[in-house]
């Protein structure tokens, strides 16, 4: 009996940020690709029995890949239901997340998700990065293929091991959770150094090796944030943690680097996934990146926060790889994963060319976004997951396809997205 599967015909096939065939296609089936490449080539090896559809005008590329996202965090409106301006202090703007995580009824942490699950979607995303919600029964459903991170929050020694007990809990419950959808996959989250304390992130490290998982730290996000752990001082000191009734006073910096300090505590090793990256030095990023870190870059979140930006010429230049993430509709006006690589582009001043920075981009929103998560995909490849994205065609040929790709593409463009072989958003032709 002929195996079921079909074949997505169209324009130009982009197999990954290297290989691109017009006209190109994808055989799937089983939730995977079993071919991809010349159009010709694809239909004559095809099994007979696989159904066809066609997408004149329009490019097949893999499904893009947001490296950092919170889904259960949502926009948040003022009375008259217009979205909130962030406000220009980073610490008013944590006091904001955690007055809405206490404030807010169990049952709109499900409901946010959904509704940025298929905003996401709509973009023509496929893979996440997920730091967990609250309501880890959100991700029984989920999607998109995720790494979702249970998030470990404490700064005193002496919760530590409370913490700990309640990140083990919540892997537990993502593990089990993957068994029913494989699309999810279990991390860990340190939330960030100025929150989680030496004892508490030793812990988690041990944890994240224990049981070989990926961890995933906020890291030198803002100038508060790099105030306090040099010694102690500034608004993390003096606002926000009086604001949650919690004495500090003991601490006075971290006392070493910060790539010394995530060697010494563990958490430094091969596949730790290092979100934000602003506040480094080039020596730092190289240190750890030499430790085996990978990093997500989130631009337009640290606009908004006025946090600065990251070195995206040296990322580049050094040829470190990275992905990019939106970070939470909290921060960002939407999940446009597009947008993020406009906006990372825009920070380059480096001396490569233009189009052949956005076939960089491309690259990082995909195969490096996927390797950042220690997940499947990213290109489409045989044997690769069937994840992928459909959307108009932007025509130009070699590193002019990346930029008109870049420049002509969001939300309108997607035609269609497909995560593990199935339809997830959009209208099959
Ligand atoms: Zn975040």
């Amino acid at each position: 009996m002929a195996v079921k599967g079909v074949v997505y015909v169209a324009s130009r096939l982009v197999v990954d940020a290297g290989a691109i065939f017009s006209p190109g296609a994808v055989a799937v089936a089983d939730g995977n690709v079993l071919l991809a490449g010349p159009k010709a080539d694809v239909l004559r090896a095809a099994p007979s029995g696989f159904s066809r559809m066609e997408f004149p005008g329009a490019t097949i590329i893999p499904g893009l890949v947001n490296a950092h996202v919170h889904l259960q965090i949502p926009r948040f409106l003022g009375d008259a239901g217009i979205p909130l301006p962030v406000p220009t202090s980073f610490v008013d703007w944590i006091l904001r997340v955690i007055a809405w995580k206490r404030g807010a009824a169990q049952a709109s942490f499900d409901e946010n998700f959904r509704s940025a699950a298929a905003e996401a979607l709509s973009f023509g995303t496929t893979t996440v990065g997920e730091i967990a919600g609250p309501d880890l029964s959100a991700y029984v459903g989920c999607p998109l293929r995720a790494r979702v991170f249970a998030e470990g929050i404490g700064f005193a020694p002496n919760v530590a091991s409370e913490v700990l007990a309640l990140v083990s809990v919540a892997i537990d419950r993502l593990e089990k959770i993957s068994v029913g959808n494989p699309l999810v996959q279990a991390g860990v989250s340190p939330h960030t150094l100025y929150t989680v304390g030496e004892a508490l992130l030793r812990s988690l490290a041990d944890l994240a090796a224990a049981k070989a998982l990926p961890a995933c730290l906020h890291l030198a996000e803002s100038t508060p944030e790099k105030t306090f752990l040099s010694d102690g001082g500034g608004e993390i000191a003096s606002r926000l943690y009086p604001a949650v009734g919690k004495d500090v006073s003991w601490f006075r910096g971290l006392g070493r680097t910060i790539p010394s300090y995530l060697a010494e505590t563990g958490l430094l090793r091969e596949g730790v996934l290092l979100v934000h990256n602003v506040h480094l030095a080039r020596p730092e990023i190289d240190a750890l990146r030499a430790g085996g870190a990978r990093f997500v870059l989130c631009p337009r979140s640290n606009a908004a926060h006025g946090n600065g930006a990251p070195d995206v010429t040296h990322f580049v230049d050094a040829k470190i790889p990275f992905a990019l993430g939106t970070d939470s509709l909290g921060s960002v006006p939407d999940l446009s994963i597009w947008s993020e690589m406009r906006a990372a582009r825009s920070l380059y001043k480096g001396r490569k060319k233009d189009a052949a920075m956005c076939r960089e981009l491309f690259r990082a929103c995909t195969e490096h976004g996927a390797a950042a998560l220690d997940l499947p995909g990213g290109i489409l490849a045989p044997g690769a997951p069937a994840d992928f994205t459909i959307v108009d065609d932007p025509g130009g040929d070699g590193d002019r396809f990346f930029r008109e790709l870049l420049e002509k593409t969001d939300r309108a463009n997607v035609r269609l997205t497909v995560v593990a072989g199935k339809s997830a958003h959009g209208a099959a032709a």
